[in-house]
């Protein structure tokens, strides 16, 4: 079994219907699978007509040449193909086909047509669409004034009668058994010159489809160049209602004037829903349920679309504090998660080129927390230009690098959050080399605040020690450790708020 790619939609069914939503689909750039069994319901007639601009045209012709202006579209596929299965998912749909292969959506159209149930009379299949007509709108001009037939009783009969009588004066209701009419009924077609046969038929004379006549079971043979009749209908295709889609009390798929069927995300056109049987209709039905699929993609995304996600970098993400920050804000946003080992990228900000490939890697993005900052702590007595260049190439120089490259991946209204800390201010022993380091990210934030353009902030967050970093505790004697959510609220403002040239101290 193969599963193949997503598509925004599917249309089962590739006949005038569905070419017509595949069109209109395929116009508004939806990626669009039309499945299609080959069977539309006048394969048979020799020539179709009543529809503009292909009047008296094969109606293979007309769906060959469909076909063709759909298949210009790129995202359109074209498959020959039954659909057999289709189930719900948690974003649409799943189709197998009788190939076994598997096909997903967001959307589904059935434009499946509908199946006449014939009556058992032999020669009448042969007949359907070439001389046994269901429409006089689609065939009628073609047989005007010819000695014609209609196969039908009581009120049906009756009407159908009435309707044929514009085409020709030659005309004789087969009721195929016993009449129904009423008197008045009777009367009326007598006075219209409509003869009335009850004799039940039994067969029908014709060569290639073209009757000559039709022959009652007495014996009799009465002439005829074309019969009408109006068949019951079963859906083509049972799987709407499989899927829940209502059917009306006639046996249509219940559409509403988008042509959304009763099941979400789930639209049908063409004969399937219609009771107005012309291609006309199929194609007009077709092309609007295109558009309103294409309406509901849109609600779907463009117009609910809430708040728009940011997109975040948190460099040190997995460090104490990153875990964190990363760990909240991707509930609401998309996190990039980047650090010197592990995280969804890895990047050494003591390295330019690094820093640089790493911008290259992720592209644009609207905000960039920083909590890496590695810094040297050790005693004063012994400590060297070595030992200290680390806060100097790490936590200080690392940072600004983030900002001086971020700087031009970063989007209009964005913001930088770096980390300094509380001992810019408040030294402690065994600091010197972070105190320096974060000192100069605060004077750096404020330098860069007045320079940035496009309306991008930067702040930098300055914690005293924090709760979950108890191996330094001893360092910071009297301070009470910052709780991980004032880190938290710290970030917050700096990303979401509208500071710029901050220090934030969350405590
Ligand atoms: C005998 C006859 C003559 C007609 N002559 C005319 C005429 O001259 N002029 C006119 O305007 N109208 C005519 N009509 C009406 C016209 O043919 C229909 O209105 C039109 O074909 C409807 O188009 P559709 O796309 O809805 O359905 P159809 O054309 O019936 O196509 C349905 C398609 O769905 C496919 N399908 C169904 N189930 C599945 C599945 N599970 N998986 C994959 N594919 C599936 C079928 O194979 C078929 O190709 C005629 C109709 C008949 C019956």
């Amino acid at each position: 079994m193969q599963t193949h790619t997503q598509f925004d939609v599917i249309i089962v069914g590739g006949s005038f219907a569905g070419l017509a939503a595949g069109m209109a689909l395929g116009r508004a750039l939806r990626k669009v699978l039309i499945i299609d069994s080959g069977n539309p319901c006048n394969k048979q007639t020799p020539y179709s007509h009543n529809f503009m601009t292909q009047d008296g045209m094969p109606p293979q012709e007309i769906s060959t040449i469909a076909r063709q202006q759909v298949e210009k579209y790129p995202t359109v596929r074209l498959m020959s193909g039954m659909a057999v299965t289709i189930s719900k998912t948690r974003t649409g749909f799943k189709l197998l086909t009788k190939a076994n292969e598997i096909f997903t959506s967001k959307k589904l159209v059935f434009a499946t047509g509908i199946k006449d149930i014939l009556p058992d009379i032999p020669g009448l299949a042969d007949c359907w669409g070439i001389s046994v007509l269901h429409c006089p709108y689609c065939h009628g001009y073609e047989v005007k004034g010819q000695k014609t037939g209609i196969l039908g009783n009581g009120d049906y009969g009756f009407e159908f009668s009435s309707l044929i009588a514009n085409w020709t004066n030659d005309l004789t209701l087969y009721t195929n058994g016993k009449s129904t009419l009423t008197d008045a009924q009777i009367l009326k077609l007598k006075d219209h010159k409509i003869k009335i046969i009850e004799e039940e038929l039994l067969q029908l004379d014709h060569s290639n489809g073209y009757v000559h006549s039709i022959i009652l079971k007495n014996g009799r043979k009465a002439p005829v160049k074309a019969l009408y009749t109006r068949t019951p209908f079963m859906q083509h295709c049972g799987i709407p209602e499989l899927l829940g889609c209502k059917l009306t009390t006639e046996g249509y798929i219940q559409v509403d004037n988008s042509y959304k069927t009763t099941i979400p995300g789930v639209f049908a056109c063409g004969d399937n829903s219609s009771r107005m049987r012309t291609v006309a209709n199929a194609v007009a039905a077709g092309t609007i349920t295109g558009m309103m699929v294409n309406k509901e993609l849109i609600e779907d995304s463009f117009l609910s679309l809430k708040k728009s996600k940011m997109k975040i970098i948190i460099v040190g993400a997995t460090g104490t504090m990153g875990t964190h920050l990363a760990g909240v804000f991707e509930k609401e946003h998309e996190v990039i998660k980047a650090a010197s080992h592990g995280g969804d990228i890895q990047v050494d900000i003591t390295s330019t080129e690094s820093i640089k490939y790493f911008f290259k890697q992720v592209g644009t993005f609207d905000a960039l927390i920083s909590t890496a900052g590695p810094t040297y702590v050790g005693p004063w007595k012994t400590l060297t230009e070595k030992e200290f260049r680390k806060g100097v190439e790490g936590k200080m120089m690392g940072q600004i690098n983030l900002v001086l490259i971020g700087q031009h991946y970063i989007k209009p209204k964005g913001s930088f959050t770096l980390i300094s800390g509380a001992l810019t201010y408040e030294p402690q022993l065994n600091f010197a080399n972070a105190s320096a380091a974060n000192g100069a990210v605060d004077a750096f934030v404020r330098a860069a605040a007045i320079e940035l353009g496009n309306g991008i902030r930067i702040n930098a967050v300055s914690p005293t020690v924090i709760e979950n970093s108890p191996q330094y505790f001893p360092y910071f004697p009297g301070d009470i450790p910052v709780t991980m959510q004032q880190l938290e609220y710290g970030f917050r403002k700096s990303v979401f708020g509208a500071n710029t040239g901050q220090i934030i101290k969350p405590y």
